[in-house]
């Protein structure tokens, strides 16, 4: 009997491979055609170590962050039986603070310093290096406009190439003899059957035994613990964000890879060869939900385009060498995802919820694991631990709150 999995993304991919090196078959479901369309193909790709939660004064966010990046690369490289090449990576990200920031600059500075003790604290990889440089705060102002940046911080972070990442993994998927891809099929609902499991699907079918179900779902992932019995009593938040993607851009090489902290949030992040990721949070969150499912946004071609052009305005104030870089709009898209975190009040609130991200992972009862991401480098992390879990490796039985604290 196989184990199922809902949901094909970064989660249920790593998850599914894990597995399989364990010699475990498994099904792994998903409404797409195609594993990694969602979330984890829309996104930033920066790998975490925590220096955006300075709002988190208990460093539990940032800790959670290292813990999952320092063994995102070992783990994906076993997987893909390849090294992650440097070109596939982002240069090193810019700490920029903006002039309306919740925190000072001394208190941003002095959250990234207690970030890269942890750093130092957790042994492994990160972007192929095993020491990571401690953050600098940079004598200049490294191209940012002065009147909307007051301090800016050289960091260690980097980002993925997540298209080619989610493109390496869907071949591993698929050519895994142990992993059967159900493309195509929406879960509705997940029901116990003696000591197993059966899914059951949106056209009626209902699939299974499964000796163990995992729930990777992102966005559906409450609404399929409902039909298990598991609700949730906090406030939970759905957003949707979008960004630009820019191929085959002209010009802006020099433009460093930099965030914008602490909301106003806003990133740019640079791969080089003509790829930018470009995000300004006030124009590219389009929607939130709290919802147990949200909805999902449509937007057409010209309201994508205003999104687009407002959000390069915003950036171009704060990094002018933005405006010298010529897009080739039929290469590039606006496209995005959804976010779930705890709490209910928007980012721009200092006491929301969303400013930490370290009530995440795994929970498990009797054979079923919810695995919330939190974030994309922390797939790694909470697939090994849900393996053990399935395996039998690990004594924790779980319960349904999550174990990680
Ligand atoms: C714009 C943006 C930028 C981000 N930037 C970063 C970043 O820089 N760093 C970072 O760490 N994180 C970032 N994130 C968050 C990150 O993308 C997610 O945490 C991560 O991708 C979640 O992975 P996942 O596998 O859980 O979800 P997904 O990749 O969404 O995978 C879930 C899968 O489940 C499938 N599914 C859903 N419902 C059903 C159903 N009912 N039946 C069958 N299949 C179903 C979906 O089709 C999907 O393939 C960003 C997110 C967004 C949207």
């Amino acid at each position: 009997m196989a184990v199922g999995i809902v949901g094909a993304g970064i989660q249920g991919c790593a998850l599914a491979l894990e597995l399989a090196s364990r010699g475990m078959e498994v099904h792994l479901f998903d409404r797409e055609f195609q594993p990694l369309q969602r979330a984890s193909l829309w996104n930033e790709g920066k790998i975490h170590l925590g220096y955006i939660f300075a709002k988190d004064k208990s460093l539990a966010s940032a800790r959670q962050m290292v813990l999952g990046a320092r063994i995102f690369f070992d783990f994906f490289e076993r997987h893909l039986a390849q090294v992650i090449p440097q070109s596939a990576y982002s240069d090193n990200f810019l700490y920029a603070v903006h002039r309306d920031s919740m925190l000072t600059s001394e208190e941003v500075e002095a959250h990234l310093r207690s970030v890269d003790e942890i750093i130092r604290e957790v042994p492994g990889s990160y972007c192929g290096e095993t020491r990571l440089r401690p953050v600098r705060r940079a004598e200049t102002l490294r191209g940012l406009n002065p009147e909307l940046a007051q301090a800016v911080f050289e960091t260690p972070e980097r980002s993925v190439n997540v298209h080619y990442l989610a493109d390496l993994i869907a071949r591993a998927v698929f050519s895994n003899p142990l992993i059967t891809f159900v493309g195509g099929t929406s879960v509705e609902s997940i029901s116990r059957a003696g000591t197993g499991f059966k899914i059951q699907t949106s056209d009626g079918s209902s699939l299974g035994d499964y000796t163990q179900v995992a729930n990777c779902s992102w966005e559906s992932r409450l609404v399929i613990d409902s039909t298990l019995g598991y609700c949730e009593c906090r406030r939970w938040m759905h957003r949707y964000k979008l960004a630009l993607h820019l191929e085959g851009a002209q010009g802006g090489s020099d433009i460093r890879s930099t965030t914008l902290v602490l909301a106003p949030l806003g990133d740019i992040v640079n791969f080089g060869a003509g790829r930018f990721y470009l995000s300004w949070y006030p124009h590219c969150k389009i929607a939130e939900s709290f919802d147990l499912v949200p909805a999902e946004p449509k937007l057409d071609h010209q309201q994508l385009q205003s999104i687009a052009n407002n959000s390069l305005e915003a950036l171009s104030k704060i990094v002018p060498a933005l405006r010298e870089v010529a897009i080739d709009w039929g290469k590039s898209q606006v496209r995005g995802g959804h976010i779930f975190a705890w709490g209910g009040v928007d980012i721009h609130d200092g006491d929301s919820g969303l400013h930490n991200r370290f009530d995440i992972g795994v929970n498990s009862d009797d054979g079923y694991h919810s695995i919330d991401t939190g974030k994309y480098g922390m797939a790694a992390r909470f697939a090994l631990e849900a393996a053990d879990r399935i395996s039998g490796l690990s004594a924790e039985k779980g319960c349904y709150v999550s174990p990680i604290k």
